[in-house]
């Protein structure tokens, strides 16, 4: 059967093609794509597309970012590899500094999904890494003037451990993540559960066009636990019609 172009299904296999390429290509770790895939179920079940609780929670993100003294994004290879481009313009929307951060970190990945985030457009910190984050793998390497100075860092498909390292560190915490249920998710201070290619240019897009007014009232004090439940509920109601 052909899925037409339009169909959302459609684009998810385009997802999984491009990062099934990127293993290939040394810039996912076959971990990277096991976690894509537990990514493709759960929007499965939200319907793959943006729900109107993820879109307030993207517009959340962009008053976060936007009113931070010091914004950075932290880039894994799963994120680069679907969403160099998104990730360009975030920066240039924002102005934030864009970090990677490998659980399985080789200087060649390092050197190879910097040359990809920059042929995309996108200013990668660079320097000598430290060991910012306190925890005992490799993902504790960080930059002083990326990690080491964010007040707000949005985290595409963080690890739990990771997210809880950088909460205990006092920092605000976005995470993307399709799994409401993970330690991520529930970690965070902002969740998006919603697929990292669909939220980073909504994101983008909010950072364009928020009033003031809205940024003061949308960073105050977001509301983890009513974007978790809210994706719970997405996904009951999909479930409980998904045999009609
Ligand atoms: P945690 O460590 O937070 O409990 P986990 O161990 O289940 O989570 P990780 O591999 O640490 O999972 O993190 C990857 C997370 O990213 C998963 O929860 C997965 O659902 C989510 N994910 C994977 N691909 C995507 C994607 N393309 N867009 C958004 N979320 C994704
Ligand atoms: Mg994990």
């Amino acid at each position: 059967m052909t899925i037409p172009a339009d169909h959302p299904r459609y684009q998810s296999l385009i997802v999984r093609e491009r990062l099934a390429g990127s293993v290939r290509d040394g810039i996912v770790s076959l971990e990277g794509l096991v976690a894509h895939g537990r990514g493709e179920a759960f929007d499965y079940l939200i319907g793959e597309r943006t729900t109107d609780s993820a879109l307030l929670a993207e517009r959340t993100a962009a008053a976060m970012i936007r009113s931070a003294r010091h914004p950075v994004i932290s880039v894994n290879g799963n994120t680069a590899a679907l969403a160099a481009r998104e990730i360009a313009l975030l920066q240039q929307a924002s102005g934030a500094i864009v970090e990677i951060n490998l659980f399985h970190r080789t200087e060649e990945r390092i050197r190879k999904i910097s040359q990809l985030l920059e042929s995309n457009g996108v200013t990668v910190l660079s320097g000598k890494a430290e060991r910012i984050v306190p925890l005992s793998h490799d993902r504790a390497l960080s930059y002083p003037e990326g990690t080491g100075k964010a007040d707000v860092i949005l985290v595409p498909l963080e690890d739990g451990d990771r997210c809880e390292a950088l909460l205990k560190m006092g920092k605000a915490v976005i995470a993307i993540d399709l799994n409401p249920l993970s330690r991520t998710a529930r970690m965070a201070s902002l969740t998006i559960v919603d697929e990292v290619t669909r939220a980073l240019p909504m994101i983008t897009g909010f950072l364009m066009t928020l009033q003031e007014q809205d940024i003061v009232l949308l960073s105050r004090t977001p509301d983890n636990n009513y974007f978790l439940t809210e994706a719970m509920k997405e996904m009951d109601r999909r479930l409980a019609h998904a045999l009609d």
